[in-house]
């Protein structure tokens, strides 16, 4: 008989009842220290006072109304962020997948409203992830996410992550977009170098093309800055944003230029719950603390000890781990091991890991996670290795 829950995940058998900071509290009393963050959502980790208030506050004075009027929440967040980023206008939505849907129809509007309806083709890479929706699938292309259900939208050229030579030449009069993620997320953390981010930058200026860059992993200060494409100093025409910008609430957005968005007009794209005052409230309270200088670079002095400290796990462990990549707070370790095995032999010392495609265990803590549990996680990493290499 199936399962009252659709049976779409296969489930580790943990269930979280509490959570404190870093830590999660399972049903039975062990404690867990979160390097998962519930993939990249908990910025600022489980039951953080300035969030909750945000949201009891929001929940006391009013939930819901429509975007057929002002959201006053909904105007100060994309105020906000207007400020701190190359947009000019944003979009609010739930979720990843419902940016990438409206980062897809928004560059193939822009082209049609530009006398060019033929321009619909959107490059994107292997080993990408863009949600899971008909858009984000055929994104994504991959057979794993795609087989059986066909037909899928079409328009979309997959290439090899990274492989410039093969973008300039798959560029024809019909593409109107490149989409990508600074750093690959379910891929397996793989980051683009800064150098391809800004070649890309110059491909599409030279062609006319927009640079959708999906941010929904990799963004809201998870690489030490605020969004990871800061960091190749060029900007994008559109990005797509969610995860970490609810630290827990879902909520997405588009962020885009003015040039970007103009086919955005009244009654192009809407959403029943996108913007709502919860969502918005959460989102504005994130960006106070994130969007905050000092804060990020907190950010990049616990990336740079976590990262030296898993250097030399890794080195210590030569059997069981890779290399370690990434940025900021965004790390992969791959693996030698099955990742899923290392991921289970964390769980029995108490830390939680994300596995990843090309092998990889993702390491994505809460943003403000603490020095002293930083050195907890890498403890508890070593005695999973350990424990792995003593089995074998
Ligand atoms: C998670 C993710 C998505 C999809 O987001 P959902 O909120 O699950 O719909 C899209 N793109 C990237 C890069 C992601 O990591």
């Amino acid at each position: 008989m199936i399962a009252s829950v659709m049976p779409t995940y296969s489930r580790a058998p943990l269930t979280f009842v509490k959570g404190e900071g870093s830590w999660l509290i399972e049903a039975d009393g062990r404690r867990f220290l979160d390097l998962g963050a519930g993939i990249a959502v908990n910025v600022l980790g489980h039951a953080h006072p300035a969030l909750t208030k945000a949201l009891t506050d929001q929940a006391s004075v009013l939930w819901h109304t429509s975007n057929l009027y002002n959201i006053p929440q909904q105007q100060a967040l994309a105020d906000t962020l207007v400020d701190l980023t190359f947009a000019d206008t944003i979009f609010f939505t739930n979720s990843g997948t419902e940016s990438c849907e409206l980062a897809v129809k928004m560059a193939r509007k822009y082209w049609y409203e530009k006398g060019h309806p033929e321009k619909i083709d959107i490059i994107t890479f292997s080993g990408s992830f863009h949600g899971r929706s008909s858009a984000g699938i055929a994104a994504t292309g991959s057979e794993k996410m795609t087989k059986g259900f066909g037909p899928l939208l079409s328009g979309f050229t997959q290439l090899e992550f990274g492989d410039h030579d093969a973008i300039a030449t798959s560029i024809t009069d019909k593409t109107c977009a490149i989409m990508i993620e600074p750093i690959q997320g379910e891929g397996g953390i793989r980051p683009l170098p800064d150098a391809c981010l800004k070649g890309l930058r110059d491909l599409c200026d030279n062609h006319g093309l927009l640079l959708i860059l999906d941010e929904v992993q990799c963004g809201v200060g998870r690489t030490g800055k605020l969004f990871s494409h800061e960091w190749a100093g060029i900007d994008p025409d559109i990005m797509m944003i969610a995860k970490g910008i609810g630290g827990g609430f879902p909520l997405g957005a588009v962020l885009a230029t003015e040039n970007a968005a103009g086919g955005m007009t009244a009654g192009t794209h809407g959403s029943t719950y996108g913007g709502n005052p919860l969502g918005c409230a959460v989102g504005s309270a994130v960006i106070a603390i994130v969007g905050d200088p000092v804060f990020l670079n907190d950010v990049n002095q616990k990336a740079a000890l976590l990262r030296q400290n898993l250097e030399g796990l890794v080195s210590s462990h030569q059997d069981i781990f890779e290399t370690v990549r990434g940025a900021g707070l965004m790390i992969g370790i791959k693996c030698k091991a099955t990742n899923l095995e290392v991921v289970n032999a964390a769980y029995d010392h108490g830390l939680i890991t994300v596995p990843a495609a090309d092998n990889t265990i993702r390491l994505l803590p809460p943003l403000n996670i603490s020095d002293e549990e930083i050195g907890h996680a890498v403890n508890r990493l070593d005695k999973a290795a350990a424990q792995l290499t003593n089995n074998t």
